[in-house]
């Protein structure tokens, strides 16, 4: 019995191994369940059976680590008792980032969400082989996270900055990265660049898709990140339509939403020295997106 604990505890370990320039990750985003009444396109009840069916899918295949991008609920605390026991059955590494929706629940639950949800930081840094994963907090700067008074002015600065300049991404339901994140983020790039990684930025927010759905400072974002020829993708949720576009070589990839209609749809993406291929289940397309080479940029 002993034996056969040992042999799968090294079996799972090597399964999940990263390859050197090769890394091979699961992304899913707005799985946003509730237990509510199906709502346009939001078929809410329905989130539970695709998360299943995307666990078993990503639990049979050699993944690195999974990425969920924000919006596991839709409202109501209690919606996590549904969530929280099915993401503990990933096989790899589970890693989440923060959606608006996720803070969409009573006042009194947001200051201990993260431990609820067990998130230990809210912007953190993944490294699986050649590859980096920068995560950030979109909602750093939010009308539904908690706001000390700092973040309230720079949140209440950047709307109104948004709005004189007659861009509508100031929305309730979207969010932003305040100055000590930006600066945080600029240190990792400068660091990834100097150890020659190649970076994939993670964000719950588009920047560009939509521009009632964008992050609040997207620009501001894009600007930092555009400078560095070491990152070569954005992946982000929230949109839950999906889009992709090139812009000065890097990949913004806006996954679909899961919780939309009654198809599925989840990617596995596997990223080489020169490709970021993605494989989508159910609405998510396929892609074959060519990353652009340090001499190019
Ligand atoms: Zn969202």
């Amino acid at each position: 019995m002993l034996l056969t604990g040992v042999l799968l505890v090294t079996s799972v370990n090597s399964f999940l191994k990263v390859s050197g320039q090769t890394a091979r990750v699961g992304i899913f985003t707005d799985c946003q369940y509730c237990n509510c009444e199906t709502e346009g396109a939001r078929n809410y009840t329905l989130s539970l059976s695709k998360l299943d069916k995307c666990i078993q899918v990503f639990n049979s295949l050699p993944l690195d680590a999974v990425f969920h991008l924000g919006d596991m609920i839709d409202h109501d605390y209690r919606s996590y008792d549904s969530i929280l026991p099915r993401f503990q059955k990933f096989l790899p590494p589970l890693h989440l980032v923060l959606g608006n929706h996720d803070y969409v629940i009573k006042s009194k639950y947001k200051p201990g969400l993260l431990e609820h949800v067990g998130i230990k930081e809210d912007h953190y840094v993944v490294d699986l082989g050649a590859w980096r994963f920068i995560i950030l907090n979109g909602d750093d700067l939010s009308f539904f996270a908690p706001q000390d008074k700092k973040h309230k002015q720079e949140r209440n600065d950047v709307v109104y900055d948004q709005f004189e300049h007659l861009h509508i991404n100031g929305l309730p339901w979207n969010g932003g990265i305040g100055r000590d994140q930006m600066g945080w983020l600029e240190k990792q790039l400068d660091a990834s660049e100097r150890a020659r990684l190649n970076v994939v930025i993670v964000c719950h927010f588009p920047l560009f898709t939509k521009p009632n759905h964008n992050l609040f400072n997207n620009k501001e974002v894009f600007n930092l990140i555009a400078r560095y020829a070491c990152v070569k993708a954005y992946f982000n949720g929230h949109y839950h339509s999906g889009d992709y576009q090139l812009r000065e070589g890097i990949h913004m990839v806006n996954f679909k939403g899961m919780v939309d209609t009654e198809n599925n749809a989840f990617s596995v993406v596997t990223l080489t020295s020169d490709s970021i291929l993605i494989k989508g289940y159910g609405r998510e397309p396929n892609r074959n997106l060519k990353i652009r080479q340090r001499a190019e940029r």
